[in-house]
């Protein structure tokens, strides 16, 4: 038991019961509508998916393929052990019709062992069939949705090309709420142009939502990206986090969530991108050593 504040696995207890449960990432073959010229051609300007998306994760291999794969690795340690199929890569909800996206949920959802679905998209990537389909859905087996939030400020947001507001963020998260469904935001701390105060407007907006979860991670900066390429033209700043400040910020966020929203569970703290693709920050450190580290702090605090 976490003392500090709710953490993912009490989250899934909650929701699941005793039982263990694991998400496991699958590539449905999605593309992201910030990519593929729907919205942008561009992408968010940090994006590199190959740095998020597990290489075990091939879309070639078909969802249920994938779910068996992942499922053979855990199961060796814990036979007992449920799952959640995790529509991870580029945005999850972007298929060009309804009846391809219905086929791959219902694909996963009839996978044995699969106890609910998680579904990673964009706030603006949600239109009212795709809600509907999923509170139906939501009907049969726990649907959850998280959301690239990443930032509150807008300024930011259109700084780095995500091509959404807030708002529609704030909209996003209500609209599931109305239809039954919980959902979690994703935020980046170390964004250009924002500063530590920036983040905790970030994370005190978030919880005035009907969410279920945040995720939280540093910026990392991956080589290839456009942010990268900026950085190296020096057309714009970049101040990553040392572990310590981020450490810091972490501890002020744990404290907001516990004054603000002690039932909105936190997920992790870290991005783990392969260090041969990080340029900064390189704290060569893992989400649970990282939390360690947290933990160690927030008892002193
Ligand atoms: S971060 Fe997400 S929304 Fe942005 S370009 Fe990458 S896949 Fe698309």
């Amino acid at each position: 038991m976490n003392p500090y504040y709710k953490d993912y696995s009490e989250y899934l207890r909650e929701r699941f019961g005793e039982v263990k449960v694991q998400k496991l990432s699958v590539d449905a073959g999605f593309s992201c509508p910030n990519r593929d010229g729907t919205i942008s051609r561009g992408g968010c300007i940090y994006c590199d998916n190959r740095s998020f998306t597990p290489s075990y994760c091939d879309p070639a291999d078909g969802v249920a393929r994938q779910l068996a794969e992942g499922k053979r690795f855990f199961a060796r340690k814990y036979p007992q052990m449920k799952y959640l199929a995790y529509f991870q890569s580029f945005t999850g909800t972007h298929a060009r019709a309804l009846p391809a996206l219905r086929a791959l949920y219902e694909e996963a959802a009839s996978q044995t062992d699969i106890v609910g679905l998680i579904i990673g998209t964009r706030p603006d990537a949600l239109p009212d069939g795709v809600v509907d389909m999923l509170a139906e859905l939501n009907r049969r087996l726990p649907v959850i949705v998280e959301i690239g939030a990443e930032t509150s400020h807008d300024r930011t947001l259109s700084l780095v090309n995500r091509c959404h507001t807030w708002s529609d963020v704030a909209e996003a998260v209500k609209r599931l709420d109305n239809v039954g469904i919980e959902s979690g935001l994703h935020l980046i701390a170390g964004l250009p142009g924002e500063d530590d105060d920036d983040v905790l407007t970030t994370v005190e907006r978030a919880l005035r939502l009907p969410v279920a979860t945040l995720k939280l991670h540093q910026l990392q900066v991956v080589a290839g990206t456009p942010l990268y390429r900026m950085m190296e033209r020096g057309e714009i700043a970049v101040n990553p986090y040392d572990l310590d400040s981020y450490l810091d910020l972490c501890v002020r966020v744990v404290e907001r969530v516990r004054e603000l929203r002690p039932d909105v569970a936190l997920e992790r703290f870290v991005a783990q991108a392969p260090p041969e693709m990080v340029v900064a920050p390189k704290w060569g450190i893992k989400n649970y050593q990282f939390v360690n580290l947290l933990h160690r702090r927030l008892s002193k605090s």
